[in-house]
């Protein structure tokens, strides 16, 4: 375990973990997207026994077979395993829950990567059965990526419900299969992990950022200037700037850019996110924890997804999409640099 002294939790790491808790028992990992994939791939290379399961009809099927593992249906890999990692998309969980519930037995796990369906109840596990969690804080990709160069990705671990008294070795294991013990683990809880995964994703990371470069994308082009000079400056610098704090902190950033910008960008940066925007922020956590939020995701999906469809489109077709495509077609290197995930293909 890491010194205590330096953090606010215990972090656990290579050291704590015990691999004999995950490499004595099969794992079935269900579906085989971002996370699936990458779990999936770690575990079997830790020497785990893993068997993915997907629906017949998936063309993930013939893609895990190719990458060396053995495939089943969802009820088939479950009846087999000692561990069940969920790692279809969460709105489809409570659906394959229900079909593998019967070939869980007590003694087995019920592992996720995202407390949602448990903290909101859309999952409500047969008693008898360990429900844990390992949350790799990153996209697939970069598990598996980070994994084989002998790198880990840290990941949150949660305990939901111990009928063995091994549930947390077994989780910490398994983490360390997959390589985030390299890293990190840190323990949290079923509803802070869903909570501030959610908050982040929302108020930050996907619907805070990318409404900050079309609101400074729009002011810039509303006033004159052009296109491609507005996405430059408020998307394409983006990543350089996201990159320098990444890798040393708002101080390597600050240090980076001019005075100039350091000033202006202190002076200015609480104008426009002001105490309005922490308003807004409080709102949309007080709705993930109301679970307002989650209701209306739920009914959105029962009603075949209207407002996301809806949204999904006018994203794909703002303006600085296009503009975007036909500058970063100028620097084909940029392709290379991402690495895509795979396909998610049904
Ligand atoms: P995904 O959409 O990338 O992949 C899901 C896979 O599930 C598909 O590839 C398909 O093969 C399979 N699938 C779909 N419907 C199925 C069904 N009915 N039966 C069997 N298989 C089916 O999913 P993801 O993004 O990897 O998310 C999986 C879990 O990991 C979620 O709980 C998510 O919140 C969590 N998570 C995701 C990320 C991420 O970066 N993507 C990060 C942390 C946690
Ligand atoms: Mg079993
Ligand atoms: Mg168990
Ligand atoms: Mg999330
Ligand atoms: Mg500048």
């Amino acid at each position: 375990m890491t010194d205590t002294d330096d953090f606010t939790q215990p972090i656990y790491r290579d050291d704590d973990a015990d691999e004999r808790d995950i490499t004595n028992k099969t794992v079935a990992v269900l579906g085989y997207g971002s996370q699936g994939h990458a779990h999936a791939q770690n575990l079997d290379d830790s020497g785990v026994d893993v068997v993915v399961g997907l629906r017949k009809s998936s063309a993930s099927w013939d893609a895990a077979e190719a990458d060396g593992l053995d495939v089943a249906t969802p009820v088939e890999a479950a009846e087999q395993a000692d561990v069940v990692s969920m790692l279809v998309p969460d709105t489809v969980q409570p659906s394959v829950y229900a079909d593998i519930e019967d070939a869980i037995q007590p003694g087995d796990t019920l592992q996720f990567a995202h407390g949602f369906n448990i903290h909101y109840g859309q999952i409500d596990p047969k008693p008898g059965v360990d429900v844990t969690m390992i949350a790799p804080k990153s996209p697939g990709h970069l598990v598996r990526r980070n994994y084989e160069a002998g790198e880990g990705t840290p990941a949150l671990l949660a305990v939901h419900r111990d009928e063995t008294g091994e549930a947390k070795s077994e989780a910490l294991a398994y983490a360390q299969a997959i390589g985030c013990a390299r890293a990190g683990v840190l323990e949290t809880t079923f509803q802070e992990e869903t909570e501030s995964d959610l908050f982040g994703e929302q108020a930050v990371l996907c619907g805070g950022v990318t409404s900050l470069i079309k609101a400074g994308y729009e002011t810039l082009v509303e006033n004159g200037y052009s296109p491609e000079m507005a996405y430059f400056e408020c998307m394409n610098e983006m990543k350089l700037i996201v990159d320098l704090m990444y890798e040393g902190g708002l101080g390597e950033m600050w240090d980076s850019v001019s005075d100039t910008a350091e000033y202006g960008g202190l002076v200015e940066g609480d104008e426009v996110v002001d105490e309005h925007v922490r308003e807004n922020m409080q709102e949309t956590l007080d709705r993930v924890q109301n679970g307002e939020f989650a209701t209306r995701w739920i009914a959105e999906n029962q009603a075949g997804r209207p407002s996301f469809n809806q949204r999904h489109h006018a994203e794909r077709n703002h303006e600085i999409e296009d503009v975007g495509e036909r500058l970063r077609g100028l620097f084909a290197w940029a392709e290379q640099e991402t690495e895509r995930e795979p396909e998610k293909t049904e």
